[in-house]
């Protein structure tokens, strides 16, 4: 016999496994000594209950290869077909420049960064955004911008809700135009009713007449007409209304913004400044408001303040509108929102610079009205007043969408005798004859019919407004400068390409190349989310095999992934259990227990829901209280509605008692909801639909791999059990037209799109097929021996708060820093600043537990980068003992001062009670690789007295960190 190794054994199917997990055999072995254990069976025994553990491997196929699985996907995408879509309605062709595509779009610099709640290491996200707001703000006109939302419809329903609680008027309804986009009046019909809102539909000029504390108009309309609602706006507000308009950026360069003829609250999408239609989203929806309603605003809000030395540095202002304080009080529920979108989309407006957007939008204006003249002299019928947007009308629709498909081209769907064609940025001359041509018009000569047709834009709409003057809209238009830019700005930044982010709740695990590669595909990319189903068959493929992937993965039974983020996810669970409970007679079960140790997503979901929050207890080792469940459960009885809890809980343990408090609430006519954020503990291990919980959201963007982002993209999936499927959130109807009333009992839309964001499905589509069942089990196992790793090196030094069975954790695990407080003064925000003197981001500050850490190394982290974490906790420990010893100053030490810039520890003098090169390097590794932060420790007091959320006036960084204040208070 031969002695060569079989070619079986050589063939390496599992290699992704490898890459994707981060310790390997040798390693694992020896981290199971430390934590007491001979296999990660064994240890996996010690941890997870019996009641919950799952019997059978998952039902998944076994692990592809990178190679394997891309070649799979390859054959999905390219069953989705893509034509030319000028379909329009909220959606527009657009290119996005290549520039960004790669520096940014494909760049885990900017992909794999966290929401920017450590502001020191965000620096340059946070400026990206501030150009967000400034451009958002400049183009509508307003005084103020947030930092994203998800959606236009969603954020035309927050819009209404912020009028509801801003305006004068006591009226309870809303009136809506007739000509918003269709999406938008389904998901405000889905947010208006549970809040008691009514709405009212119908004419600007039926609104005139209409009581109501808001209107929303579009503008332009859906089809395309500019109206001119001056009037309107004054008497909406003689009556103490609000008027919010859903609007487009780039036909705000040449018509006048809402913000000059009378809008209070101004929402839309920012999608064609660079970003692709990929079947709906992700794309950053915004809202601009007068100031006078920013404490009232929903979403992430970038503002500048200052830091310990004085320079200007920018911050998340305002935080105490979010949930993640304010709970059920909360302005909106709202925690991932679309930040990397919005990076693009800002980038996109400094790379064009005000005229380069005004070009590209006369260039679309003047294709869309060369086509209107030629289809007029056709004898075609076309609606004046227009931007991009042909409203053609007394047309046999059917035929012509026949004739379109048969040339490769999209036109919306409207009625039977109408249709709608929008030109954009990609439109070409040919485009146009094209189009004309499927009406019998013939363009013989383009340029003369140009030069005969005079613009369509109404003549006293015209924008006379200067906008993005400040000087990054206007320095960076070579691709040189631009390629700097963002990379200067990437540079400020710590994201997964440089350090682990060991985020408690936030699961930050690799996001892997070969995940990432199918997003960008223009079979994905470019098809238009109202394309018809007949185009987007790999979709339709994509998104079946990832609903199954995630049924087998949770022990559900039906999944819907148009939630757009993990709030959005808890929103539409909770709404299908509230329309169950009324399709039972039992529309009076309006309480929702929540543990006090819960994410504030879920009581601000649960508010919007028309829930009310009863707050239980958790016990003295971080248990919920199963007692507390009990007496709430009885003493509200026939209200109870439902359960939210996190499992494995927020406080990182496995609850043994999760079956029973299942039990106790079914028995009280309730229904249990699981927060899935924590899947990452689960998968492989146990399954909530098989030990009684109802229903679960599961956040894509923590799970299953998809980036975060700086703060979103996400997909939220919600995921119920049979007896609550049929109360799933509802599709847009066919053709994007909009359904006939949601029935008695049924779920409206929660998102714009019907598949959400759907492009970044291909991300956990790659991830579930390259690890296979096996692989996602050893994931999860390996994912809690990184865990307990970290709390038993750790315990010398740092208490961990809770332990579960075997005083072992789950995958996360809370170090208490409050006895050193107490002991010395040094704070777990002072721990967390020094980490960036060490190159780290910090872990979770102060959540679920004030004056805590909480740890989540994941998977992925390496021994190798989990012992560097712990020999920098380990330094900071040493230092604190140096204060406590009478060694360092109790206040003039380096976690007081911390985080340390270049700056200071390299100026002339030096004035601190220790060495600079303690500052600089506390540890020799240090000095092979440095990150320097850009800003010392920012002021947050400073920045919520001093509220400024654009662009930093020039001078400021000039040294004149007052010039921020004083264009402040003019
Ligand atoms: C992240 C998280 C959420 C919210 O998810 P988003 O996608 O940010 O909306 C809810 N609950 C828990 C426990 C979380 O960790």
């Amino acid at each position: 016999m031969s002695q060569h190794t079989p070619l079986r054994a050589l063939e390496h199917h599992d290699a992704f496994i490898e890459r994707h997990i981060g310790p390997n055999e040798a390693e694992i072995a020896h981290m199971l000594g430390v934590v007491g254990y001979d296999s990660l069976e064994a240890m996996t025994d010690a941890i997870v209950p019996a009641s919950i553990k799952s019997p059978a491997p998952l039902a998944l196929p076994e692990a592809l290869s990178e190679e394997e699985a891309l070649a799979r996907i390859r054959a999905i995408a390219d069953r989705n077909q893509v034509l030319r879509s000028f379909i329009g309605q909220g959606y527009y062709g657009t290119h996005t420049p290549k520039v960004i595509l790669r520096n940014i779009l494909e760049n885990p610099a900017w992909y794999t960064a966290y929401t920017p709640y450590q502001a020191e290491i965000s620096q340059g996200r946070m400026e990206a955004l501030i150009n967000f707001q400034t451009m958002i703000a400049d183009l509508t006109g307003m005084e103020i911008a947030n930092a994203s939302l998800l959606d236009e419809a969603t954020a035309a329903a927050e819009a209404m809700t912020l009028a509801k609680r801003s305006a004068r008027s006591k009226s309870d309804v809303f009136f809506v135009h007739d000509a918003v986009h269709p999406q938008t009046l389904e998901v405000l019909r889905t947010r208006a009713e549970p809040m008691g809102i009514v709405l009212r539909v119908g004419t600007p000029e039926e609104a005139l007449e209409a009581d109501s504390f808001g209107v929303l108009l579009q503008y332009p309309d859906t089809f395309g007409h500019v109206g001119d609602h001056k009037a309107l706006a004054e008497a909406v507000h003689a009556r103490g209304g609000l008027v919010a308009v859903a609007t487009d950026l780039l036909a705000l360069t040449l018509i006048a913004a809402p913000g000059e003829w009378g809008a209070d609250i101004v929402v839309g999408n920012s999608q064609r400044f660079g970003v692709p239609f990929g079947f709906g989203g992700p794309h950053a929806a915004f809202m601009a408001c007068r100031d006078a309603f920013k404490r009232s605003m929903p979403g992430r809000l970038i503002g500048v303040s200052i830091d310990a030395a004085g320079n200007p540095a920018y911050r998340l202002t305002l935080q105490t509108r979010e949930q993640h304080i304010r709970r059920e009080k909360a302005t909106s529920n709202i925690c991932t929102a679309q930040v990397l979108l919005a990076v693009m989309a800002s980038m996109y407006a400094v790379y064009h610079g005000p005229e380069g957007l005004t070009r590209i939008a006369r260039r679309t204006h003047r294709l869309a009205a060369v086509l209107a003249a030629a289809l007029r002299r056709a004898g075609v019928a076309v609606a004046g007043g227009f931007f991009d947007t042909l409203h053609v009308t007394g047309i046999d629709a059917a035929t012509l969408h026949e004739k379109a498909r048969v040339a490769g081209i999209n036109l919306r769907h409207i009625d039977a005798t109408s249709l709608g064609i929008s030109l954009d940025e990609t439109s070409t001359r040919e485009d146009v004859t094209a189009l004309a041509g499927l009406f019998g018009a013939r363009i013989d000569n383009l340029d003369a019919l140009d030069l005969d047709t005079p613009d369509a834009l109404p003549a006293n709409l015209r924008r006379t407004s200067a906008f993005l003057q400040h000087p990054v809209f206007n320095t960076h238009h070579s691709e040189h400068e631009l390629l700097r830019y963002m990379r200067a700005l990437a540079d400020k930044d710590l994201a997964m390409d440089r350090t682990m982010i060991p985020l408690g709740s936030c699961t930050m695990k690799l996001n892997a190349t070969a995940e990432m590669i199918p997003v960008t595909w223009p079979q994905f990319a470019g098809i238009h989310p109202l394309a018809p189903a007949a185009q987007a068959q790999g979709y339709r493929e994509l998104i079946d095999g990832l609903e199954a992937m995630l049924v087998e993965c949770t022990g559900y039974d039906a999944v819907s992934l148009q939630p757009n983020s993990g709030a959005q996810g808890e929103y539409a669970g909770l709404l299908a259990i509230r329309a169950y409970h009324r399709a039972r007679g039992e529309g009076h079960r309006d309480i929702c227990l929540i543990p006090d140790s819960a994410h504030g997503t879920n009581p601000a979901s649960a508010q919007m829901c028309g829930m009310t929050v009863v707050v239980t207890k958790t016990d003295g080792n971080g248990n919920v209280d199963v007692e507390d469940i009990r007496r709430n459960a009885e003493k509200y009885g026939d209200r109870l509605a439902a359960i939210m809890m996190t499992y494995p809980s927020t406080h990182g343990v496995f609850e043994e008692e999760v079956v029973e408090i299942c039990e106790i609430i079914h028995r009280h006519g309730g229904q249990v909801y699981t927060d899935g954020a924590n899947m990452n503990a689960l998968v492989g291990v146990a399954k909530p639909g098989k030990w009684g919980s109802d229903v679960s959201h599961l956040n894509l963007h923590k799970t299953f791999c998809i980036p975060h982002g700086g703060g979103g993209p996400g997909v939220g999936p919600c995921a119920v059990k049979a007896h609550l499927a049929p109360f799933l959130p509802r599709a847009l109807g066919e053709h994007g037209v909009r359904t006939q009333g949601v029935g008695e009992g049924e779920v409206g839309m929660v998102s714009a799109a019907t598949f959400g964001s759907a492009s970044i499905l291909p991300i956990s589509w790659m991830y579930i097929t390259l690890m296979g069942a096996a692989g996602l089990r050893r994931a999860t196992q390996v994912a809690l021996l990184n865990a307990n790793y970290i709390a038993r090196r750790l315990a010398p030094h740092f208490d961990t708060l809770y332990t579960g069975r075997n005083g072992l954790v789950a995958h996360e695990c809370i170090l208490d820093l409050r006895p050193i407080k107490d002991a010395t003064g040094i704070s777990a925000e002072d721990v967390a600043k020094r980490l960036i003197d060490f190159g780290f981001h910090a872990p979770t500050l102060s959540f679920p537990v004030a004056g805590t850490l909480m740890v989540e190394p994941t998977e992925s982290e390496s021994l190798h980068e989990l012992d560097r974490f712990i020999d920098a906790m380990i330094q900071i420990r040493d230092e604190i003992r140096a204060i406590e010893d009478g060694r360092l100053d109790r206040e003039d030490n380096p976690l007081k001062h911390a985080p340390h810039t270049a700056v200071q520890v390299s100026a002339g003098e030096w004035t601190h009670a220790y060495p600079r090169e303690l500052a600089a390097f506390p540890l020799p590794s240090l000095k092979q690789q440095k990150y320097w932060p850009p800003v010392a420790r920012v002021d947050n007091v400073h920045g919520d007295k001093n509220v400024f959320c654009s662009c930093i006036p020039v001078e400021a960084f000039a040294g004149d960190a007052e010039a921020v204040g004083e264009a402040n208070a003019t």
